[in-house]
């Protein structure tokens, strides 16, 4: 019997991909996900358990159930827009859920946890690239509520010896090449979702937010990772607490992904176009309140502890990705079949 996998969030854009990676790593995934805004179709590999995260005696249901070997911990609301106007449902639904869920893995005696935190923990970058070490000050309630979801997390393992890891995303991007799964936010509010789907005409002209900036070209400069490279982290992370490596001085350990290399939002609509051999349409604005100029990862630490490097280090193949899927609208295909 190969060994269960309890993912919160399996049917959101990230966790459905680790989901498929993590069967075909030879694990059951048990998806658990409140279906907010992730989608029936995306859970195809395994068990599905509809709860929320706050839904405490669902999650027990779930551990008895399931008695999972370790938790990937998805789940999260993530428009830091709204995380600013409604600050009480990131921390309840970000903060007190991975509180609950980390009650719930103390008591049922789970003792591993994968989290999906991100680079907003860090705010405005003082120097770059960003390292694990930078000092963590961010900017929005999203960020402060992986920050302190990360930071329960540290304190379970040193009062519960849970081992964890935290894996800290920088923008996760693209699609599985082989079909099936993909970004589909409702809103959304992506750079490549939105220029693939205004090249295709599905949506109206891109607004680039600021082309003032001290960049190379005067957008602003983004980190890319694909997602199944993030997918393949997830399962190097399991392998590492599993090989025990995670002990009792230190019990929780964050990596940053990415691929080192930042695209500029103008090299992101080149690439698109270049992609599609279709422009996209876009017209200039004023930069959008909160946006540091430029993010990019120090991924070596990934690479040194885990053994992680990515697949995709080419911003325009994790575009062709993306486009494949949005062109094909296959996403739409599965709701309707
Ligand atoms: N961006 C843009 N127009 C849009 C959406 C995003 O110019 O309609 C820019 C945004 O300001 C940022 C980059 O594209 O510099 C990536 O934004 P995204 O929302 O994809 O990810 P973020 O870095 O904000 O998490």
């Amino acid at each position: 019997m190969s060994e269960n996998i309890l993912v919160t969030g399996g049917a959101g854009y990230i966790g459905s991909h680790t989901c498929k990676v993590l069967a075909q790593a030879g694990y059951s995934p048990v998806t658990l996900d409140n279906l907010v805004y992730g989608h029936p179709w995306a859970v195809r590999f395994g068990p599905f358990v509809q709860a929320d995260l706050l839904d405490r005696a669902t999650l027990d249901r779930a551990f008895d159930e399931y008695r999972p070997s370790a938790v990937l911990h998805f789940a999260a609301f993530t428009y830091v827009g709204e995380s600013v106007t409604d600050p009480g449902k990131y921390y309840r639904n970000n903060a007190a859920g991975t509180l609950t869920l980390l009650e719930a893995m103390r008591d049922h005696g789970c003792g591993r946890m994968v989290f999906s935190s991100s680079c907003a923990v860090y705010g405005l970058p003082q120097a770059l690239p960003l390292t694990e070490g930078h000092p963590q000050a961010p900017m929005n309630p999203y960020g402060v509520s992986k920050a302190m979801s990360e930071r329960m997390m540290a304190d379970f393992g040193l009062a519960h010896g849970l081992r964890s890891v935290c894996l800290r995303y920088f923008n996760a991007a693209g699609a599985d090449p082989e079909g099936g799964l993909g970004e589909d936010h409702d809103p959304e509010t992506h750079l490549i979702p939105l220029a693939v789907e205004a090249a295709l005409g599905k949506r109206p002209p891109l607004q680039v937010f600021g082309s003032d900036y001290h960049t190379p070209d005067g957008t602003a400069v983004r980190d890319y990772v694909h997602v199944l490279d993030l997918a393949q982290a997830h399962v190097a992370a399991l392998r590492y607490l599993e090989s025990g490596e995670a002990n009792d001085a230190s019990p929780c350990s964050a990596f940053n992904l990415g691929t080192g290399r930042g695209a500029s939002v103008a090299e992101v609509l080149a690439a698109v176009a270049a992609v599609s051999g279709r422009a996209v349409p876009h017209t200039m604005g004023p930069r959008r309140a909160g946006d540091p100029p430029m993010l990019v990862a120090q991924a070596e630490l990934a690479e040194k502890v885990l053994g992680w490097r990515p697949a995709y280090t080419d911003v325009l193949e994790i575009i062709r990705t993306a486009w494949d899927w949005h062109a094909t609208g296959r996403g739409a295909v599965l709701l309707d079949s």
